[in-house]
């Protein structure tokens, strides 16, 4: 626990975050493109007709899922600005109030430009 975080490890960390979530998002189009609405309303078919309420359902999933695609995409742009305050020497210091972010709280959330306080404070991120 002595050593503190290098703006090298920092940067992998963000590197490795930004791996995981175009991962997630290429989990995510997959998933959105096998939810065929059309599909799932021709499964209906055969029991009583109430007016294709699969096909709602698989309408409601895909809304979900393109939800959380937009959620990661606007999630990359927050690890690109980290990466780019990483190459300033303000990267451990809180963007709202100047305080210092903390290392701990850097290396669990390595995309924050925000203290614990500030963050509080704020509704996203
Ligand atoms: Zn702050």
């Amino acid at each position: 626990m002595s050593s503190s975080l290098t703006v090298a490890q920092h940067r992998a960390h963000l590197d490795q975050l930004r791996t995981e979530t175009e991962a997630a998002i290429a989990i995510l189009e997959a998933t959105y493109e096998e939810l065929d609405p059309a599909e799932a309303a021709s499964d209906v078919g055969a029991g009583e007709d109430e007016g294709g309420s699969e096909g709602d359902l698989t309408r409601f999933e895909r809304d979900r899922i393109r939800a959380r695609i937009a959620e990661d995409n606007l999630f990359l742009e927050v690890i690109d600005a980290a990466k780019k305050r990483a190459e300033t020497k303000d990267w451990k210091t809180c963007s709202r109030c100047g305080n210092p972010i903390g290392d701990a709280r850097l290396e669990a959330l390595p995309a924050t430009d925000l203290c614990v306080v500030c963050k509080a404070d704020r509704a996203s991120w």
